[in-house]
């Protein structure tokens, strides 16, 4: 069987055809969307989810924590008694379900890196260095927190942290309250930064060395979600390669009954694409 090789603007701008209707990213674009609404209306007093995508509080008083942000407040605290345990365990539950889905499902960098990545044939520019040089930059960070006593990359780098800082300050200057300006700009420089990188390296941040990523990636080993095959319909055109964002290379595990890959986001954009439509290639939770 053979499909008509398409290059990859023409795929990425069918994507973006209503016709594709993309059930699938039109979904994951509402899950963000949502999970951002809910935090932004605890600045109108609805308090169904307080704090920010690092660390927050639920409407249920469920304290919920990032999981390296809880690795870097546990190296900077020392504090191995520390309530941030029962915070991080439910964020371990979600994940053990759906491996790195929150890069592809609830990270708001996903989504504005998919805008920038629209600008420029991204596929042109590859940055060969091997996603496993996060774990060490990671690792890095942990001994920094450690070293300086604060949560280093939640508190000054995360893009979590910076972007929400930032949709805050311009919440807080919308509604004429006190907000300090100097946050605003660095946040909003954190964010302007991460998004030139982008541009230029295209998803290096996010498959290399963004160590909120890189700790989700390693659910994706063990999640119940995962990426599957049912043989029998590939047409060998390399669709869901080209369109992967991570440089998943899918086609090459074709004859294998799943795909673990430490860099999948679950984004569905592969299993979409496939000429097949789903025969091929699916998001499956079995
Ligand atoms: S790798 Fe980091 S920046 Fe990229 S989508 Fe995941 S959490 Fe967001
Ligand atoms: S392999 Fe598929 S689901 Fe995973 S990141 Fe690539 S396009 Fe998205």
């Amino acid at each position: 069987m053979s499909y008509e090789l398409k290059d990859k603007e023409t795929l990425n701008s069918e994507l973006r055809t209503p016709n594709s209707l993309l059930k699938l990213s039109n979904l994951r674009r509402f899950v963000m969307f949502s999970v951002l609404i809910f935090f932004l209306l605890q600045f109108f007093r609805v308090k169904a989810l307080v704090g920010g995508l690092s660390g927050s509080l639920a409407r249920w008083f469920v304290k919920l924590i990032d999981v390296f942000a809880y690795f870097e407040s546990l190296a900077a605290s020392k504090d191995f008694t520390t309530t941030t345990l029962i915070a991080v365990v439910p964020i371990i539950g979600i994940y053990l379900i759906f491996g790195r889905a929150f890069c592809g499902w609830v990270c708001p960098m996903d989504f504005l890196f998919e805008i920038v990545d629209g600008f420029k044939n991204w596929s042109k520019v590859k940055v060969k260095a091997s996603p496993k040089i996060g774990y060490g930059i990671a690792a890095g960070l942990l001994v920094v927190s450690g070293l300086l006593g604060i949560p280093f990359f939640t508190n000054y780098i995360s893009h979590l942290t910076n972007f929400f800082r930032f949709i805050t300050g311009g919440v807080f200057l919308a509604l004429n309250l006190p907000f300090e300006p100097s946050v605003l700009v660095y946040s909003g420089g954190v964010i302007v930064f991460l998004l030139v990188f982008e541009y230029i390296f295209p998803r290096t941040w996010c498959r290399v060395l963004c160590p909120v990523g890189k700790t989700y990636g390693l659910f994706n080993k063990v999640s119940l979600l995962k990426l599957k095959y049912y043989p029998g319909e590939c047409g060998e055109c390399n669709l869901c390669d080209r369109l992967c964002y991570m440089n998943v290379k899918i086609a090459r595990h074709i004859d294998q009954p799943g795909l673990r890959d430490i860099n999948c986001i679950y984004c569905g954009r592969c299993a979409e694409g496939c000429e097949t439509k789903g025969k091929l290639v699916k998001l499956s939770l079995k």
